[in-house]
């Protein structure tokens, strides 16, 4: 069972000014790839129904680094449906997260992902938002407790930029036990 995804790639653009953008379903489909790759751990797994180019979001840059309000902005542009809405857009200067989700699929399950230039580094980002919609939310890192800090330095849900891939068992149960993987049939 394969929990699917709808790929909306956003253009930005200020002012009327289209900016270039960084994604292609090609590049999604790579992120996808490591998305399955981090996933398997929970015997997860997503599949893109459907990889669209949406039309371009005309906003500020300046209005851009708040990750609710933009995910809030994203995710009113299409109605809930019966698929995750995964908004794929350029990167944004000064937001630390990779991107915004819904934790619990609250009020629904809705993404959007930063282009981080390679397929490990958007995937990655990509699997930590999916996180956010199966109910897991962030692992807090204590620097003086050196065990859980190893223990937990290379985790998929450390907050920020990360290169860490790793899941709990908890982590996993809660994942497993979602409302988004319940629904799907997972
Ligand atoms: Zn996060």
């Amino acid at each position: 069972m394969s929990i699917p995804l709808r790929i909306y790639i956003t253009p930005f653009a200020e002012k009327g000014v289209l900016e270039p953008g960084k994604w292609s379903c090609d590049a999604a489909k790579k992120a996808l790839d490591v998305v399955n790759t981090i996933w398997s751990k929970a015997k997860i797994s997503f599949v893109i129904n459907d990889c669209l180019t949406d039309k371009p979001l005309d906003i500020a840059k300046s209005a851009r680094n708040d990750d609710k309000r933009m995910l809030g902005v994203l995710s009113l542009r299409h109605d809930p449906d019966n698929a995750v809405h995964i908004y794929l857009v350029n990167p944004i200067q000064n937001l630390p997260a990779g991107g915004g989700s819904y934790l619990h699929s609250d009020p629904e399950p809705a993404s959007f992902v930063q282009w981080y230039g390679d397929d490990f580094a958007n995937g990655r980002a990509f699997a930590h938002e999916l996180g956010h919609l199966m109910s897991v939310d962030h692992v807090d890192i204590d620097y003086m407790n050196e065990k859980q800090a190893a223990a937990l330095r290379g985790n998929l849900m450390t907050k920020g930029l990360s290169v860490g891939s790793d899941l709990t068992k908890q982590q996993i149960e809660t994942a497993k036990g979602s409302k988004l993987v319940k629904r799907f049939g997972g």
